[in-house]
This record gives structure tokens, C-alpha cells and sequence, in this order.
């Protein structure tokens, strides 16, 4: 839905594009296009105006501003999010995107990142120092929204999620206070930002702990999709005592016409194991050698790279601009019965680019005690997300259809719940994300710090 222009009209964007460093666009801007539009190309919303905020003063006097007319605002940090959660009608969208520098402390094995960076923004900082936090398992993605909702990584297992890497956040409020939150300080908006989704003010600093992580050891090896009952079953074994510096995954994907795959693998349906080991190399491969040495697969790709190399790789599979709906469920244990029903949808998708992701977690993840963080998942030992993907707007009903599909048959063997970060869902965001108890302390969070609910999400499909 478009907004009119008697609304656009009927606020003082003047006085606000005057406060500003950074650029106020509207609808009449040849910019605005390009920053309403996010990475999920089915979403198409026009907001009043984008603000581009520059530093955490123009990120204050957008908030004054908002506050003052009563507008609600959405935060755009790297607009990875499916669900569009950065752009809404008749909305004034706050744009981090342009504050994305980073300083790394190598002495103390921190670095400070500006709120709209993306994880490729910080590997390029830490990476030359030998360091590297859980970032996401590709390296275009916001470290806002990513961060705000868990954040799971290739270093998860051995360094936690992104929030448990989290030692302190800037955050400026509604009411245009810029706080520091920590362990010590406003400890109660601290525990809400670490998993709670976001929508307590906006995170112009995120400072996180840093780890030792140079080269990595890992891969892709694609097999057959008749091979994927007894590959679910040697990734179920293998990850029940994998160390924690194996994070592996399976995905049902369709071959893409790779140089290290045969022709007559092009363009089949595949079950595709990409696997990543944080530590020593060789004793990498003896570790995974159970997982990534099984089978006969039609073809691999693996070596020691560096971390930031490996966490580009995957990148070119999730292009701007296409067509996604997604849905993620989480689960206590992989059995047959459950194996046996993902099959015949995973094997045959409304669209040749959609995937099936079967995630496990554990290790440093499962460390971390429940109420610790705003996080509701940590206990599930698997998840799987169902990545509906299409580069024809025409196809995207037929493949949101595939995915529900998939979901309910998921649903007889899913814990309760599921991680805000990839969930498209609407009623799922207000309800599912989160357990009652964490659901209810995250309210109460939120009244403290958005008294108005200007951020609070207006949700549409
Ligand atoms: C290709 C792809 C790969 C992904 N991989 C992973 C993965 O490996 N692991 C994982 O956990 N997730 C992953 N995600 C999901 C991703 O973490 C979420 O979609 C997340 O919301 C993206 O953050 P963003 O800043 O890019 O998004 P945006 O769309 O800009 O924002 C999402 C939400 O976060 C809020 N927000 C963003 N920045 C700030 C800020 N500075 N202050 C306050 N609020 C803010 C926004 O208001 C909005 O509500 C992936 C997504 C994509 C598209």
C-alpha cells in the first residue's frame, strides 16, 4: 500500500532534514527507492520518509522527531531481515546502514561495531588480527538485526551465539537518552537485546568479545539426493558427540553447475553437507572424517582458508532482490519418523532455488543458562529452516504453499517455538518466537524503555 501525499505532507520534514547530518529522503528523492527496498524483493512498502542517520545525534533528533509527531518508526540496520521488519507503510524508517565503522581492540580482544555494519564489515577489521565472534553463516548480513535476535554462526558451537559475545550496547531511546547497557549498567534492556527481536531503541554500538580464529578448516560435498536418509542419519550420530569446534549443516538444494560436480549432477536435486572446523586443521579431519568422509558423494570442495573467506562463500546463494518466504522449526532429536516425512517435500520444491537447512547446535550454545538472554531456543538440539526462494514474483504463492506445507508436516516432531531471525510469519513474530515467561519479561522490558511503542512492529504479510 502507498501512502498519500497529504499524510507525507503533513509533517515537518524540513525541520528534521535541517537537524540532520546525513540525508532525509522522500517519496520525490531519487534514493528513496533504492533504501525502501530490502533484501527480500516480495516486500514492498513505502515509508513516509528514510532517514540516514549518520551518527548517534541524528539517530537522537530522528527519534525527538518521531516522538514529537507521533509517527512510529522502523530501524533499518543491514535489511536482511525476510519478514521486512526494517520498512513499513505509512512509517518513518531510520536507516543505520551508513554507521558501520569498527574498531577492533586486539589487546583486549573486543571490537566495537557501529549498528549498521555487516558481518563482512567486521571479519575485515578482525580477521588481520587473527580474531573473529559469531557472525552469520554468510557475510552480507546486518550485525543489528542478526545480533538482536540470537545470531547463529559457523563459530557458534565454539564461541557461542553473537549475544553471548555481546559485552555491552550504546543504545539511543525513544525518549532520545543514549545508555550504555551491560551486565552492570541497565542490565534489564541488556538481557532484552541479547535475543529479544529488537524494538527497545536503536543499538548505534554493539562491543563484542573476540576469539582466536585465523584459517578454518572446511567444505562443501554434495551427494545424491538418494543418499539422504542414511546421510540424516550419519549427520544425527556424528553431531551427537562432534567437538565443539565442528558447526555443519545439511542442505537440500539443486545442484548448481559447479567445475567439481559432473554435468550429470547439474541441475539435480542434492543433499549438499557444508561443514566448518574452527580448530586445529588436522585434527579437524580426523574429527569430521566420520561425517565428511561418508558416502560416495558426486563431488567436494574443502581446504584451510581463511575464516572470512569461508564465511563468503556462501554468499552469492542468497541474491537482493529475489523472491523469499521462510519458516524455521526447532527440535529435540532427528528420528526416522521425522527424516521420513521431510523427505518427499525436501526432494521436490515449488522452485529449483529453494533449500532445506538441517542445523545442529549444542556445544557453547547450550552452555549458556535459559534465562540468562532473551533467547528461547538454546536447548533444541537441531533446527531446520525451510528457505523459500524464487526469482519470479509469480511463483512466490506456490512456494510460501511448499514451505507451510513443510511446516506442518515438521510440526508432530517440533519443540514449542522458533528463533525470531528467520521467521516470516506475522503471527509467528508476535507469538511463537519467544517462551510465555520470556514473552511477558520482554513486555514489561519494552514499556520501561518505549513507554509509546513507537518501534514497537506493526506487522504485515
Ligand atoms: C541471506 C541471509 C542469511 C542469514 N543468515 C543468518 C545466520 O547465519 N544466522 C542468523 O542468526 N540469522 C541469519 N539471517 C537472519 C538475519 O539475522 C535476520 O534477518 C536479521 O534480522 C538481519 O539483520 P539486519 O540488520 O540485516 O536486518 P534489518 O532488516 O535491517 O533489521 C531487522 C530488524 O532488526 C532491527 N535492527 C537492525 N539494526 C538495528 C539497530 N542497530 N538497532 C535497533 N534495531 C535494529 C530492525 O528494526 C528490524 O526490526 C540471515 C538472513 C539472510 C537474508
Amino acid at each position: 500500500m502507498s501512502t498519500g501525499p497529504d499524510r507525507t505532507h503533513a509533517f515537518p520534514w524540513q525541520a528534521l532534514a535541517q537537524t540532520l547530518r546525513g540525508p532525509l529522503l522522500q517519496k520525490s528523492d531519487a534514493d528513496y527507492d533504492k533504501y525502501r527496498h530490502v533484501w527480500n524483493g516480495a516486500i514492498d512498502r513505502h515509508p513516509l520518509a528514510i532517514a540516514r542517520c549518520l551518527d548517534a545525534e541524528d539517530v537522537r533528533a530522528t527519534l525527538q522527531f518521531a516522538t514529537r509527531e507521533h509517527l512510529p518508526v522502523t530501524v533499518r540496520g543491514g535489511g536482511h531481515n525476510v519478514a521486512g521488519l526494517a520498512v513499513r507503510d505509512d512509517a518513518l524508517m531510520l536507516d543505520v546502514g551508513a554507521m558501520n565503522r569498527v574498531e577492533v581492540d586486539p589487546a583486549s580482544r573486543t571490537v566495537r561495531v557501529e549498528g549498521g555494519a555487516l558481518w563482512r564489515d567486521v571479519d575485515a577489521a578482525t580477521q588481520p588480527h587473527g580474531l573473529a565472534t559469531t557472525g552469520g553463516f554468510v557475510s552480507t548480513t546486518g550485525i543489528g538485526g542478526y545480533t538482536l535476535g540470537g545470531g547463529v554462526g559457523w563459530l557458534m558451537r565454539r564461541c557461542g551465539l553473537a549475544i553471548d559475545n555481546l559485552i555491552e550496547a550504546n543504545v539511543v531511546l525513544t525518549d532520545g537518552r543514549d545508555v550504555a547497557a551491560s551486565e552492570q549498567k541497565h542490565a534489564d534492556l541488556f538481557w532484552a537485546l541479547r535475543g529479544g527481536a529488537g524494538a527497545l531503541g536503536v543499538v548505534t554500538h554493539f562491543t563484542y568479545r573476540l576469539h582466536a580464529v585465523g584459517e578454518v578448516l572446511a567444505g562443501v560435498v554434495f551427494h545424491p539426493v538418494d543418499a539422504a536418509v542414511d546421510l540424516l542419519r550419519v549427520f544425527r550420530e556424528a553431531t551427537r558427540h562432534a567437538p565443539d569446534a565442528l558447526t555443519a549443516m545439511l542442505v537440500f538444494t539443486t545442484a548448481p553447475p559447479l567445475p567439481f560436480l559432473p554435468p550429470e549432477a547439474h541441475g539435480q536435486r542434492v543433499v549438499a553437507l557444508a561443514y566448518c572446523w574452527s580448530g586445529e586443521p588436522a585434527q579437524g579431519r580426523q574429527a569430521c572424517a566420520s561425517l565428511v568422509d561418508w558416502g560416495q558423494p558426486w563431488g567436494r570442495h574443502e581446504g584451510v582458508l581463511p575464516y572470512a573467506a569461508w564465511q563468503q562463500a556462501f554468499d552469492p546463494t542468497a541474491p537482493v532482490g529475489d523472491h523469499y518466504y521462510w519458516t524455521t522449526s526447532q527440535f529435540d532429536a532427528l528420528d526416522d519418523d521425522l527424516i521420513q516425512a521431510l523427505l518427499p517435500l525436501a526432494e521436490k520444491p515449488a522452485d529449483p532455488f529453494s533449500e532445506v537447512h538441517i542445523h545442529h547446535l549444542g556445544g557453547a550454545v547450550a552452555a549458556v543458562p535459559h534465562a540468562a538472554t532473551a533467547f528461547s531456543q538454546r536447548e533444541a538440539a537441531f533446527f531446520i529452516n525451510v528457505i523459500g526462494r524464487t526469482g519470479e514474483a509469480g511463483r512466490l504463492a506456490a512456494v510460501r504453499d511448499w514451505v507451510r506445507a513443510l511446516r506442518t508436516t515438521l510440526a508432530p516432531y517440533a519443540r514449542a517455538g522458533m528463533q525470531p531471525n528467520f521467521t516470516t510469519e506475522a503471527t509467528d513474530l508476535d507469538a511463537g518466537t519467544h517462551d510465555p515467561v520470556t514473552r511477558s519479561r520482554l513486555a514489561e522490558v519494552r514499556k520501561r524503555y518505549d513507554p509509546d511503542g513507537l518501534l514497537t512492529p506493526v506487522r504485515s504479510s
